[in-house]
């Protein structure tokens, strides 16, 4: 074993929850030491470089960067707001959802997006107005829930969130289909799925309402960045007396004595101990690390959880053409080739065809003016859509030429959905392309299956598995034990300290 340090906190995993849990307890006098596996921090909001480019792995806009907002709150918290600034996308229009070529873009504001599908579809003005009254008043249901649930808030629960008890088991088909929305409008209305990852048909409503009422109150692109947010939050850390932020250091065992976790073990042969463990890790694979601990059955059993799914993602680096000319600016594309977004998932996650895939397209160099993720003049497109792990896992197995051809394959697909879409000739002014299996988030990001946001978010999973674990000294913060997303993850970090605080003061 080499060296040996004592730290208040360690904290395993540099993802959004575990760097904003760090910075807390790094600003607050607390001695933290942060170990990531991967040699970059920032888990799926890490920024890779290729050639003369720069990508973030997996982020391209997020929510609650707005005063009362969770990212807002947090960098203000730790010293970072003059630091790190946000671009806000198009407010008139932030996502566009193109559906079978029409058009839709999505504004800020459930009442003027409201209006403009009214204006739009007259003749569907009951099941219009039936969702936005019910998703706004989800939404308020939702702003006044207490993030700790004491008694007296489930005794008055039934008056005070009626809309929440009634509708927590639904999923966003079985309110489609209770108001008769018009096929058409079901595309339109969940334009934004890939923000969870599930159709119509899977997706929790009351999380459907939460997550495109956060992005409604505005969808952010940091000013100089996602690499700039994260060095910044991984700088406040190291600057802070006795705390460090260490890569390239995945830990293999976390040591349980008596009930207590008494130390780490890295792959580099190394040990650390702390007061106190966070593991940004999922909370199975948390699990995993410690199989001696003697983790209750009930435990483990709540931790027998169904998985978000993968993705394929494509990084390009443009030159010699706009792409604000071909309909991107500051605002992201949802592209769906025809109405039938359940019928979608189940083509490329159940029958693997990806043939005709709904596509979500994001623009990062068209949403802030400032260098440094592209050369000059170039600009990125970054493509992503649905897939799933175990068909890439167990292809790669097999014949890993079969893997590449099919990665390849799919990447050629999408070419052409573009072409034929959005931007002639696109391939012919690509001076860079890259492409990422379920596999590609594994292996970089860690992530269980290539899961995209932890725990698949429908009715089922909509309660998270909690901070606390069965040890008393080893606690769990990420996009399962907590919320996803960047707004999300931040906000669980947030809670979470608060929560250590409040018995560390
Ligand atoms: C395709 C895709 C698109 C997305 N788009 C957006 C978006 O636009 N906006 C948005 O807000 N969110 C988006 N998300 C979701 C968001 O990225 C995640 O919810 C969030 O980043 C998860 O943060 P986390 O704290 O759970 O940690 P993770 O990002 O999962 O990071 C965990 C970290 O722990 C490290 N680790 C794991 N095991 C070990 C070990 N044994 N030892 C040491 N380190 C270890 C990993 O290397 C990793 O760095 C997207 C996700 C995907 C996949």
């Amino acid at each position: 074993m080499g060296s040996e340090s004592v730290y208040d906190y360690l904290i395993i995993g540099t993802g959004m929850a575990g760097l904003t849990v760090g910075a807390l307890l790094a600003s607050h006098g607390r001695k933290v030491l942060m170990l990531e596996a991967h040699d970059t921090p920032g888990g799926y909001a890490h920024t890779f470089a290729m050639g003369d480019y720069r990508f973030c792995a997996q982020v391209h806009y997020i929510f609650g960067c707005g005063p009362g907002g969770s990212v807002h709150d947090f960098l203000a918290r730790v010293g970072l707001a003059d630091t790190v600034s946000w671009n806000r996308l198009d407010p008139d229009g932030f996502d566009h959802v193109v559906v079978a070529g029409e058009r839709f873009r999505i504004p800020s504001g459930f009442s003027s997006f409201r209006d403009r599908l009214l204006q739009r579809f007259p003749q569907d003005a009951q099941p219009l107005r039936a969702y936005f009254d019910t998703v706004i008043g989800i939404a308020d249901e939702l702003a006044r829930v207490p993030l700790e649930l004491r008694w007296h808030d489930l005794l008055a629960a039934p008056f005070r969130f009626p809309k929440l008890l009634r509708y927590r088991t639904w999923t966003l088909q079985r309110f489609y289909d209770h108001v008769h929305m018009p096929q058409r409008l079901q595309a339109v209305l969940a334009g934004q799925s890939g923000d969870y990852l599930l159709p119509p048909e899977q997706v929790s409503f009351v999380l459907h309402v939460s997550l495109i009422d956060n992005y409604g109150r505005g969808a952010y692109y940091p000013r100089k960045h996602f690499f700039h947010f994260i060095d910044s939050v991984v700088q406040k850390i190291r600057e802070q007396p006795g705390c460090a932020v260490l890569l390239e250091h995945e830990v293999q065992r976390i040591v349980v004595e008596d009930g207590r976790v008494v130390g780490v073990e890295t792959k580099n042969g190394q040990r650390f101990s702390a007061r106190r463990y966070i593991s940004n890790v999922d909370p199975a694979a948390t699990l995993a690390l410690a199989p001696d601990a003697g983790w209750p059955a009930r435990y483990r059993k709540r931790l027998d959880y169904e998985y978000s799914c993968s993705t394929y993602t494509m990084y390009l680096g443009v030159k010699d053409l706009d792409l604000r000319e071909h309909g991107f600016g500051s605002w992201n594309v949802w592209h769906y080739p025809h109405d039938d977004i359940n019928r979608m998932y189940r083509d490329q996650l159940e029958r693997h065809d990806l043939s005709n895939p709904w596509l979500f397209l994001a623009t990062p160099t068209l949403h802030t003016d400032q260098p440094g993720i592209a050369p000059p003049g170039h600009q990125i497109l970054e493509v992503a859509t649905c897939c799933d792990y175990a068909h890439f896992r167990a292809l790669r197995d097999r014949d890993r030429a079969a893997y590449t051809k099919e990665k390849l394959a799919i990447r050629d697909q999408i070419f052409a959905v573009l072409e034929a879409n959005y931007v002639p000739g696109l391939r012919k002014h690509l001076a860079m392309r890259v492409a990422g299996t379920p596999l590609t988030n594994a292996e970089y990001c860690r992530s269980p299956m290539g899961n995209a946001y932890g725990t698949a978010l429908t009715p089922l999973q909509l309660s998270r598995v909690d901070f606390e674990t069965p040890i008393r000294n080893l606690f769990m913060v990420n996009a399962t034990a907590g919320y996803p997303s960047i707004g999300g993850t931040v906000g669980s970090g947030m809670r979470l300290y608060d929560r250590l605080a409040a018995d560390d003061p």
